[in-house]
C-alpha cells in the first residue's frame, strides 16, 4: 500500500516573495481584479513580486473590507496573484493580454515602471 505524505492534500501555491523587484519590460499579460468578486482578504498581496497590489481606497465603496486593486504601471504580469487567489480564496483575478487590456480600459502600458 502506498502511504500518502501527511500534507499531500494541501494545494500547491507559490512562495511569498523575499525581495521586491520592479518592472523592466512591457508585460504580455495584465492582472485585473474583479472587484465584485474580491473579498478583500488580502491573501494575494504578499505574493506579488513587485508589491503592486493595494486596497481600493475606502471612500470608493464605504464598506469595512474593500476589495484590492492593482497598480497596472507596475504589474509584470507574472500571474502569481491569480494563481494564489484561485487556489487559496475566491478566483477574483483575471489575466488579460496587454493589448486587450489597453483597448478595453484605454490605458497605455509602458515598458518601464512609474518614473
Ligand atoms: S486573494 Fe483574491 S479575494 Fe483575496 S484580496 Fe486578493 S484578489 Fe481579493
Ligand atoms: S500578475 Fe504578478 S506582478 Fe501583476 S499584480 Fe499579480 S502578482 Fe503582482
Amino acid at each position: 500500500m502506498v502511504k500518502k505524505k501527511a500534507h499531500s492534500h494541501y494545494k500547491d501555491v507559490p512562495e511569498c516573495v523575499d525581495k521586491i523587484g520592479t518592472k523592466k519590460k512591457r508585460p504580455r499579460l495584465m492582472a485585473v481584479v474583479d472587484e465584485d468578486s474580491c473579498t478583500g482578504c488580502q491573501v494575494c498581496i504578499p505574493f506579488c513580486p513587485v508589491d503592486c497590489i493595494e486596497t481600493v481606497p475606502y471612500e470608493k465603496y464605504d464598506i469595512p473590507i474593500p476589495p484590492v486593486q492593482i497598480r497596472f504601471d507596475e504589474c509584470i504580469g507574472c500571474q502569481i496573484c491569480a494563481r494564489v487567489c484561485t487556489k487559496l480564496t475566491w478566483d477574483a483575478i483575471r489575466m488579460i493580454p496587454t493589448d486587450e487590456f489597453e483597448q478595453t480600459y484605454g490605458i497605455k502600458i509602458s515598458d518601464k515602471g512609474p518614473q
